[in-house]
């Protein structure tokens, strides 16, 4: 076989195409074999809550730990998961697993855990994570999903129902990543979210470009309005950090504080960040 016609000028070589295809089909199915295996581990991000300074819990991150590959970072399967039909599965782990561990942490703690848009439309979820909560024990109000703007596209009324649903369990859900794709400021008062988290390309842009901070503002007053906490994700300085601070976000995640962490060093920042007694503290420097 020579070039493949695609139509237009454009010609792809077709031994290139190959390769691309057999290795995505060898990576399929050791994702496969690795759901089965139990390749799976979650590494948790600090989120820090502003106003005690304190942490207010940890992000749940799903990685892979591929035998030869070493850690693979989600970006890497988690689109192969959605289109191999393993997503659900995947997901499944990822819930049940978060809630194990985080009901082992302070009881004010949450644990964040990443729903994907596939896993969401799947008749399963509402399920799920009734069944990971009473399997577990973790009180429903520490569990909060995260979804991001393309779960809401499609099937409005469907997604507003397993929104309510998860809801009616006490469960709390974040918007992932706000201000990118196709938001809309029109889905914050029409979905009954807890959080919004501001997407970091915005908190990346502070500094060199003053609407990113306009943007963050009008996030930040519209989503509280509306009683919403505020999270901003990827703070990774000092003078972000002033100025999320002072436009009165709620919550901070980033690297400044803490990259994401395997959970056998969690101890660690849970006694840094939450002191050994687990006091309350007022004080606002201490969030750096
Ligand atoms: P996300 O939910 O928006 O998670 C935040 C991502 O930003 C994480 O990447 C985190 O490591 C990274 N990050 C945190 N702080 C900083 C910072 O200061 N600077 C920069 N540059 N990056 C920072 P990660 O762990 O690679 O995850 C990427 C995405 O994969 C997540 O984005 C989420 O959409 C998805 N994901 C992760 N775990 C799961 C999961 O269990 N299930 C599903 N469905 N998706 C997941
Ligand atoms: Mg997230
Ligand atoms: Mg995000
Ligand atoms: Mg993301």
């Amino acid at each position: 076989r020579a070039k493949k016609d695609t139509g237009s000028a454009v010609r792809v070589f077709e031994p290139e195409m190959d390769r691309v295809e057999s290795e995505r089909r060898s990576l399929e199915v050791e994702l496969r074999r690795a759901v089965i295996e139990r390749e799976f581990e979650l590494h948790y991000q600090p989120i820090m809550s502003v106003k005690t300074g304190r942490l207010r819990g940890f992000e749940a991150l799903i990685r892979w730990r591929h035998p030869s590959r070493g850690l693979v970072p989600p970006a890497d399967f988690i689109p192969l998961a959605e289109e191999a039909g393993l997503i659900e599965q995947m997901g499944e782990w990822v819930l049940f697993e978060a809630c194990r561990q985080a009901v082992d942490w302070p009881g004010h703690l949450i644990v964040a855990v990443n729903v994907s848009a596939r896993q969401f439309g799947s008749d399963r979820l509402v399920g799920t994570v009734r069944n990971a909560l009473d399997e577990s024990g973790l009180a429903a109000e520490r569990l909060e999903v995260e979804i991001t703007e393309s779960v809401l596209l499609n099937d409005t009324q469907d997604n507003i129902e397993v929104l309510q649903q998860l809801r009616a369990l006490n469960a709390r859900i974040a918007l992932d990543d706000f201000g990118t794709g196709y938001s809309s400021m029109g889905y914050l008062a029409k979905f009954p979210f807890n959080r919004i988290k501001i997407d970091r390309s915005f908190v990346r842009d502070i500094g060199d470009n003053k609407s990113s901070q306009a943007v963050i503002r009008a996030i930040v007053s519209l989503g509280s309005s509306l009683g919403m906490d505020i999270t901003a994700e990827g703070v990774e300085n000092a003078d972000q950090l002033e100025v999320l601070i002072s436009e009165n976000c709620s919550d901070l995640q980033g690297y400044l504080f803490s990259p994401p962490i395997p959970r056998q060093d969690l101890h660690r920042v849970i006694e840094a960040y939450c002191g050994p007694e687990d006091t309350v503290c007022e004080d606002k420097d201490k969030v750096a």
